[in-house]
Formats: C-alpha cells, sequence, structure tokens
C-alpha cells in the first residue's frame, strides 16, 4: 500500500469517528496524508487513474509500424 500524493509508505492506524465503529485507515509515514477506506472508494469512483507519462530511461520506444495499403 503507497501513499496516493508522494507513494510514501502507509501504516495502518485505527480510525475513529464519533458514534461509528472504528475504521481501519492508513496513513503515510512521509507526508502524514490519512486515507480511510470510504476516501478511498470516493477517489476511485470520481477520478479515473492518472496515467503516468514518464519513460525509463534507457527504454526502448515504442513505434508502430503501419502497413501500407498500397
Ligand atoms: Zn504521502
Amino acid at each position: 500500500m503507497r501513499c496516493l500524493r508522494c507513494q510514501g509508505f502507509l501504516i495502518a492506524i485505527q480510525m475513529r469517528d464519533m458514534g461509528q465503529p472504528p475504521v481501519t485507515g492508513w496513513r503515510c509515514l512521509l507526508c502524514g496524508a490519512m486515507t480511510d477506506p470510504g476516501i478511498e472508494a470516493n477517489r476511485v469512483s470520481q477520478s479515473p487513474p492518472i496515467r503516468s507519462g514518464a519513460r525509463l530511461p534507457g527504454a526502448p520506444v515504442r513505434r508502430v509500424k503501419k502497413e501500407r495499403s498500397q
């Protein structure tokens, strides 16, 4: 499990809301961001996953060869 903001290491914590049973959530050791299953679900349902366009150095560039129909 990695932090959504900084990719830091997350530790499991018990989160308590008033009048609610304790929920297991996550806290980032680096930036301190708190995540609980509800937040995670909202995030997933609202925004599509962001794809990183970064290429690894030295990675081959994928070229698509188009065959000519003529
Ligand atoms: Zn973080």
